[in-house]
Order: structure tokens, then sequence, then C-alpha cells
């Protein structure tokens, strides 16, 4: 079943508010199974409403608009829809009542123009409003179906869910179901490319997002049930797990830092953070997981250079030589927290978050990060690329997102060690170069 939205209001067309009725019923039309081919706004006008009335007719079989239910003149859908659709206005007695009644609980008289809201088209289904005098209802013809909802969300809303929702599922013999692949460490373009044959599909369909510096796959099928559906994306799901490997870590999860929780308690394993630029983020967002209390250790915010020293043992001389943000003072600060909480592992973030840089031979947004499990170390080096006014957060959040990937990572493989690490009675000299 193909469906087309139409909203009503000059207001969203002058950008006075934001189309959210429109956001709102794509998503519910999805997960029906019901395709919303297009959208369009239209001012309160009859001629270019009657034009848009029209257009959809012809190439969809159901209609959605929203807005223009009021009492007031410019209120005109539901007038132009029963014009276009042939249908005779007649006064509808329960309509009447419950808008009579709305203005007697509030005591004040009923303006006549009110009444305007009791005249509905002829042979519909009148949906009630449980929270306004606007009526709503659904037009049938030639099996194809029109539906007119009020514009304030706080109406719109439940009268589709209570009303129109289990209409249309009763229409709908489909329905759409999802998983979100989430990954790290790809970009989306990289990502798309290692699946790139896989985009043309058509069900079930594959389609690349990005979002909060990841990238991720949605896969959907439409299929009777859900069990069919998940019939058709558990192949698709497998193969997407080879082309992208370790890359995933997770489907429907919400966050790295769940990945990060759920491996470490799987395989009893502990985590310590040493934080600077991040001022506690990954600590924050692994105890923000229910359940971090197996895994998580402790979380030290070492801003200071002397913290660094008295309390994780970050050597004087590398401060001094390489500077609070470079990898031997990561190195130094995973080795310190692993030692001063016995964790299994010590991680630590420390770079320039901005937006200026205290040191001009280190850009904003460079970050150093290290993992350690008391044998080896992984150490990473991150040019976030955002300086400027805002960039603080979103560098502090990627910070902490990839040590986070770093964590996973190396809970991933363990007791297996990862290649790019190094021993860490090499450390000293090797990082310097990153
Ligand atoms: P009313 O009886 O309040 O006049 P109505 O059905 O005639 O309701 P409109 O007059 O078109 O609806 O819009 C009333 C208010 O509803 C708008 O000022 C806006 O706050 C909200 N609204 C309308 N359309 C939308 C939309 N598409 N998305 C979000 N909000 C909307």
């Amino acid at each position: 079943m193909n469906c087309e939205l139409i909203s009503v209001g000059t207001e969203i067309l002058l950008g006075d508010i934001v189309n959210t009725n429109a956001h709102f019923l794509s998503r519910q039309l999805a997960e029906l199974g019901i395709n919303v081919l297009f959208q369009c706004t239209v001012g309160d006008n009859k001629g270019r409403l009657l034009t848009a009335l029209d257009t959809a007719f012809g190439r969809s079989d159901l209609i959605i608009l929203t807005g223009g239910l009021g009492p007031t003149p410019d209120d005109m859908t539901k007038e132009v829809c029963a014009e276009f659709m042939g249908k005779e206005l007649v006064l509808h007695g329960p309509s009447l009542k419950k808008i009579e009644d709305f203005f007697a609980l509030k005591k004040i008289a009923m303006p006549e123009s009110n009444k305007k809201q009791a005249l509905m088209p002829e042979a519909s289904i009148i949906l009630e409003n449980a929270n306004g005098t606007a009526p709503g209802c659904i037009m049938e013809k030639d099996e194809k179906a029109v539906i007119i909802l009020p514009g304030p969300p706080k109406e719109m809303i439940p009268m589709f869910l209570d009303g129109v929702r289990p209409y249309l599922k009763k229409l709908s013999h489909e329905t759409i179901f999802s998983h979100n692949i989430r990954t790290f460490g790809i970009g989306e373009s990289a990502m798309t490319e290692l699946v790139s044959d896989l985009l043309e599909s058509e069900n079930p369909t594959v389609a690349p997002y990005a979002k909060n510096g990841e990238a991720l796959l949605r896969v959907t099928a439409k299929a009777g049930s859900k069990k069919e559906a998940e019939a058709l994306l558990t192949p698709l799901i497998g193969e997407i797990k080879k082309r992208l490997g370790s890359y995933i870590y997770g489907i429907d999860l919400e966050s790295v830092e769940e990945a990060a929780v759920a491996l470490l308690k799987e395989k009893k394993l502990t985590v310590a953070f040493a934080e600077s630029c991040t001022g506690g983020l990954c600590a924050k967002r692994v105890t923000d997981i229910s359940g971090a209390s197996s895994v998580f250790h402790c979380g030290v915010v070492s801003y200071s250079n002397e913290i660094k020293h008295k309390l994780l043992g970050v050597s004087e001389e590398s401060l001094e030589k390489h500077g609070a943000v470079s990898a031997l003072v990561a190195a130094e600060m995973a080795l310190g927290v692993k030692k001063l909480s016995g964790a299994d592992f010590g991680v630590s973030v420390t770079g320039m978050a901005g937006p200026e840089s205290d040191d001009p031979r280190i850009p904003v947004g460079t970050i150093f990060i290290a993992v350690t499990d008391g044998d080896r170390l992984y150490l990473k080096k991150l040019a976030t690329g955002h300086s400027g006014k805002d960039c603080r957060d979103y560098n502090k959040f990627v910070s902490a997102s990839n040590a986070l990937n770093e964590l996973r990572l190396c809970a991933l493989s363990y007791p297996e060690k990862r290649s790019e690490g190094t021993d860490i009675r090499e450390f000293t000299g090797s990082f310097k170069e990153l």
C-alpha cells in the first residue's frame, strides 16, 4: 500500500513550525509496512490543496492530511477534502455534543464558528479527538482512503494511535522489521564500499547512516510476519558480518560502551580509566550501563600534570620532554592506572579537546589513547579534524568513544593479543614517532 502525506499550514511553509507530524507519521507508517512515497506541504489555500489532493489521489492508495481542522475560515482541510471526494458535510450529533460539553466544562459560551467542527463528511469514519474539539475522519472511495487529522501533535498523535493505526493495521498485510548494525572505526563511505552490491537489494534493504561519529547499516525486511522478516534478514546480516568483521560492535545496541561492558562481563574482565581531556567521560559512559559494577574498577581524572605524576606514576621527564598530550604519557597513564587499580585493563586518554591549544606544536583534536593488559600496550593517535568554537564536546565524545572501542577490541580478542600491540618492555622508545 502506497501512502502520501500532506501537511497543511502556511506556518510550516514559512518555517515558523517544524513539521514533526510528518516525521511521526512516516515512522508509524513504516512500522505498519506502508510505503510513504511522497510528502508535501501546502499553505492554507483551497486551489493549491485541491491540486495536491488530485496529484496524490492519482498515485497513492492512502492520503493522510494533518492541520487545518480548526474553527476559523482559513482552516479548510475538511471542506476541501469533502468536496474533492464528492461528499456532503452533515452535522455529526456526537461531535457537536462533545464540543458543547467542552465549552460547558470551561464555563465559556461556545462560539458559533466551533459548530463548523461538528460538520463531517457523510459516510465517513469519525475519529474522536480526546484532546481537543476538532474530530478527524476517514473518507473512502475507489478502494482508496483520505484521512484528515488535526495539526497540534498532542491531538494528532493519540488520534492516530487510537483510531487510524488499528484501521490501517487491518488494511496492511505486511510488517516492516529492521535491525541496526552498529560499527566503529570505519567511515560511512568506506563501510558503504564494502557492502555496495548489497545496497541494491529490494527486500530486504540495506541503508547506510552516520550518527555521532559512527557509521551504521539499517537492514529492513518487509514480510507477512516478524518471523518471515527475520528469516529474510538473518542471511543478510551474516553476509554483512563477514564483510565488516570486528568493525561491527553490535546489532541493535545503543553504544560502543554497551558492547565493551557486555564483552568484559562475558569474559570476566575488569577495567580502570585514567582520563585527562575526557574529564571522566569514559567512566561516566561505562557506569551508565546497568551492571557496570562487575567490570569497572575506578576512574582517575588526572587533569593536572602533578596528579598524572603523583597518582599514576607518569614520569616527570616524560611530561617535561614530550608534553602531557603525547603517546608516551598516554602509555604511562594506562600502565599507572592498571597498577593502581589491579584491573585487567588500564585505559587512558590524553588530548587537546580545544577550542584553544595550549601547546602550539599540538593541533586541537589531537588525542592519544592507550590500553594495556599488563603485557602489551595498544596505542592510538587520533586527529578528530574538529576545531573551532563548538569542537570541545565533540572531541571529548569522540575521544571517549575511541577509547571504549579500543577497550572493546582488546576484550574481544582476549586472551589472545592483538597484533597492533607492543610489548610493554619495549615501549619507551617506540611511541615517539606516533
Ligand atoms: P487548531 O484547531 O488548533 O487550529 P488545526 O487542526 O487547524 O488546529 P493548524 O491550525 O494547522 O491545525 O495548526 C495548529 C497548531 O498545530 C500549529 O500552530 C502547530 O503548533 C501545530 N501543528 C500544525 N501542523 C503541524 C505539523 N505538521 N507538525 C507539527 N506541529 C504542527
